[in-house]
């Protein structure tokens, strides 16, 4: 991921039934009116990936949330970076904090995750962020970058991905680090990104997440490095999520 237009994705996590499909309508139909100055993507549980992707037509991309590293085989219930991509998808969220936390995942099964997206034409988002108390140990970008070390694998090069820092704490609660403390930290995953992967993932867009919305979007927005944002509730309504892709 190159462009140097911003990225807006919205994470829908575990929400969204087939009706939630309407949301998706009226966000395609407001952005064919009136087409903004950004990318879009949405990234809706697996059930409805193929579904969302039908009606999305161009103008948004469409993601998984997670995938299995291993192409195929005896892992019930798993889903293969392939199988996202034959339902429609082109990126996958990994390494989110609700899986790290909730599902054991390290920085090394993340980075084998993203090889496996490459691998099957999709574009990784990775996730990393620091817990409250790291940031109040004043840990913060120390554990972000290595986070970055661990979990971007050098087949990421060529730069087709994005990071996303998310601050464990800020997601879903309605905080949201300092614009200065966002800054400071897409500073150093970049300097880190740059030093795993070399001046090709200069342009690569860090986003940032966490309790983004449409009244603090712009703001942050407009901070140095970052290209754009990963966005959890407010991207479950389309006229939320259209106020922060307004707001680019
Ligand atoms: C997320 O889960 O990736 C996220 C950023 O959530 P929220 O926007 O709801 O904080």
């Amino acid at each position: 991921m190159k462009e140097s237009v911003k990225l807006i994705a919205g994470n829908w996590k575990m929400n969204g039934l087939g009706a939630s499909l309407a949301e998706v309508e009226t966000l395609a139909a407001a952005l064919a009116a009136d087409r903004p100055d950004c990318r879009v993507a949405l990234c809706p549980p697996a059930t409805l990936i193929e579904r969302m992707a039908r009606l999305a037509g161009a103008g948004i991309e469409i993601g998984g949330q997670d995938c299995r590293a291993e192409t195929h085989g005896a892992f019930t219930g798993d889903v293969s970076a392939a199988m996202l991509r034959d339902a429609g998808a082109t990126l996958v969220v990994l390494g989110h904090s609700e899986r790290r936390q909730g599902h054991g995942e390290t920085d090394g099964l993340v980075a084998r995750k993203a090889e496996a997206a490459r691998a099957a034409g999709l574009a990784p988002i990775v996730c990393v962020g620091e817990t409250l108390e790291q940031r109040e140990a004043g840990r913060a970008v120390e554990v972000v970058r290595s986070q970055i070390m661990g979990s971007l694998p050098l087949a990421l090069a060529d730069g087709d991905f994005a990071v996303a820092y998310e601050p464990v704490w800020a997601i879903g609660t309605g905080l949201t680090p300092t614009l200065i403390q966002i800054e400071e930290v897409h500073r150093a995953v970049r300097a880190a990104m740059i030093e795993r992967l070399g001046l090709g993932i200069a342009a690569t867009p860090i986003l940032y997440g966490g309790s983004v919305k449409p009244d603090n979007a712009a703001e942050i927005l407009a901070v140095a490095e970052v290209g754009g944002a990963l966005v959890g509730g407010a991207s479950l309504k389309a006229a939320d999520f259209l106020g922060i892709i307004r707001a680019t």
